[in-house]
């Protein structure tokens, strides 16, 4: 297991079950209180009806308090719905801009708005029950797999559960096991592949069925078949919700609305991958030296 010290990565899909008052694992919870809380206002609203517009305005943010800001008066507006893909080398500030919108931190200047309101100005679990998040390493407790995905909506009838893993594309490999749906994971049960961890939080994400999204579409190294299978369900739970995937494939960046360039926490750049690739500028230096190789393998594909 990774050592995260990012709270994004470190609680993974467990930042809508915070809000769920889900009487259950306790190591969930530890990982919640390891870091800071920020408390709700006196006057603080539910969000509700959320169509899933996200909105920085000139937001500067440092993690510590008069230290070096981390980023840099970041503007952008994400419609519902839309994705927005963050790029940029290791460092320039991805994941940060991916741990405002939960409101894990607040900015030192500008604001973050959902739906028009100031995240400051909404109680948290409303907030947070809205975002889904999926990353490369996401958690998975001791129990059976049933639970795992039930675990944000403990309410769900086995018929959704399984509705979820089929769309996340879990369904078959879970059928494999003898206890099928039962089967326990983790210290005393079986232990599961970096994809088949993956699909199982997708299935959990869509069971949750929140209107944003944060997503790495970074895979554990799996095979080209359950690469494939992963990238479809990821898809299908992009659908419809306002997404924001940190994005190291040229595939992610082709099909997203916008990209934001990020280098030491400035966006450097923002567009389309048409737009950007027509400029010089750091996205065209990325995609020589990392993404062409892609692009041959995309088009043998398609060939295919
Ligand atoms: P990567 O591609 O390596 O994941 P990134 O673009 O997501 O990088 P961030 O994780 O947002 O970058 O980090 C931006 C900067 O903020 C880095 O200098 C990092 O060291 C710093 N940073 C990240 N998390 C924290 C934290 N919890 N406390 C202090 N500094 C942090």
């Amino acid at each position: 297991v990774l050592l995260l010290n990012n709270p994004v990565q470190r609680l993974g899909f467990t930042v809508n079950l915070a809000a769920t008052a889900v009487a259950s694992s306790a190591r969930v919870f530890e990982i919640i209180d390891t870091f800071d809380e920020l408390a709700d206002k006196a006057d603080a609203h539910s969000l509700e009806h959320v169509q899933g517009n996200v909105k920085f305005e000139h937001v500067s943010f440092a993690y510590r308090e008069g230290g070096r800001p981390t980023l840099h008066d970041i503007s952008f507006e994400a419609k519902p719905g839309q994705v927005v893909a963050l790029m940029g080398p290791t460092g320039s500030g991805k994941s940060t801009i991916t741990n405002l919108i939960p409101r894990f931190y607040d900015p030192i200047e500008g604001r973050v708005l959902v739906d028009d309101h100031d995240v400051r100005d909404l109680a948290i679990q409303s907030l947070r029950q809205q975002i889904g998040i999926v990353l490369q390493d996401s958690f998975l407790f001791s129990s059976s797999i049933a639970d795992n995905i039930r675990y944000g909506r403990p309410e769900a009838s086995d018929e959704e559960v399984i509705a979820a893993a089929k769309a996340a594309r879990a369904h078959d490999f879970i059928l494999h096991f003898s206890e099928g749906y039962q089967t326990k994971i983790g210290e005393r049960g079986v232990t599961l592949s970096g994809g088949q961890r993956q699909r199982i939080a997708i299935a959990r994400a869509l069971l949750l069925n929140p209107r944003i999204l944060i997503l790495d579409d970074s895979t554990s190294s799996v095979d080209t078949e359950t690469e494939h299978l992963i990238q479809q369900a990821l898809e299908q739970l992009m659908q419809g919700r306002t997404t924001f995937v940190i994005a190291q494939r040229l595939l992610t960046l082709k099909n997203a609305d916008q990209i934001l360039v990020l280098d030491a926490g400035n966006v450097v750049q923002h567009g389309t991958h048409t737009e950007l690739l027509a400029q010089p500028g750091l996205y065209r230096t990325i995609y020589d030296l990392q993404l062409k190789d892609q692009e041959e393998s995309l088009v043998e594909e398609q060939r295919a």
